[in-house]
């Protein structure tokens, strides 16, 4: 790592943050992701450039809107900070190349639909039906992921999640699972190839049954409680993404 790139990589990470903000809070609500300019979410009042910095902003406002003093989310803070962080790992694992670029954005687009799918419980098919051919064109020309293995990465990704979610809906009798986790599934696959499902899906379902354990304990809430999946994907997707190899070296 030099230290010039990874700090050009970091303040590159919170500007891509402060604009996956932008996409998480207009995407669900059907608006134009470039037009208007950001704005406070209570007042309506235009940011101005030097108080849309990204991280910086924030810390000097005391995470407040500057004509009407309300709060604002922490979650902007916290997106920003957490992309900034992504894009240090991703330098981390694959230098400056195409390579960081495509992970890169997969990272990023995976940080969009987690927090999409935390606050509304959906995972946009804007975001995941184009996301399936991008990143099997990335994995194959950028990633050096056989055709052949993208191909049924989407093929197994799809299938698998879909059984997955119709065995989850005879046992809770509930619809826990919808049509966007198993298409979210498909777009792993494409990146990461078939030979990676297990381990997302199992890492997945591991993370996530510990956190709803903890939240049912927490909050009393039964089992119907639906845990949205969807984070929980693509957190394997991502642990796959940086020590999958590794990991997967250990057990066989
Ligand atoms: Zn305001």
């Amino acid at each position: 790592m030099v230290l010039w790139w990874a700090i050009v990589v970091f303040i590159l990470g919170a500007v891509v943050g402060s604009f996956l903000n932008v996409c998480i809070h207009r995407l669900p609500r059907e608006e134009s992701i470039v037009f208007p300019s950001s704005r406070c979410p209570h007042c309506r009042h235009a940011i101005a450039w030097y108080d849309n910095i990204p991280l910086f902003s924030y810390i000097f406002l005391r995470g407040r809107c500057r004509s009407c003093q309300e709060t604002i989310s922490g979650r902007y803070f916290f997106i920003e900070a957490l992309t900034a962080v992504m894009a240090l790992f991703t330098y981390w694992k694959f230098g400056i190349s195409l390579a960081f670029l495509a992970a890169f954005l997969f990272v990023a687009t995976l940080i969009v639909i987690t927090f999409i799918d935390i606050e509304h419980q959906i995972i946009p098919h804007k975001i995941v039906l184009p996301g399936i051919p991008v990143f099997l064109l990335a994995a194959v020309f950028i990633m050096g992921i056989p055709l052949i293995d993208a191909f049924l990465g989407i093929m197994i990704g799809i299938a698998s999640l879909y059984l997955v979610a119709v065995y989850y809906e005879q046992i809770t009798g509930t619809e826990g699972m919808g049509g966007g986790d198993v298409n979210l599934m498909g777009m792993l696959g494409a990146f990461l190839g078939w030979k990676a499902l297990l381990f997302v899906l199992m890492t997945g379902a591991f993370i996530g049954a510990a956190v709803g354990i903890i939240m049912m304990i927490k909050e009393g809430k039964t089992m119907k409680y639906a845990v949205p999946f969807g984070p929980f994907l693509s957190l394997g997707a991502v642990v796959y993404l940086f020590w999958g190899r590794a990991i997967v070296n250990c057990f066989s």
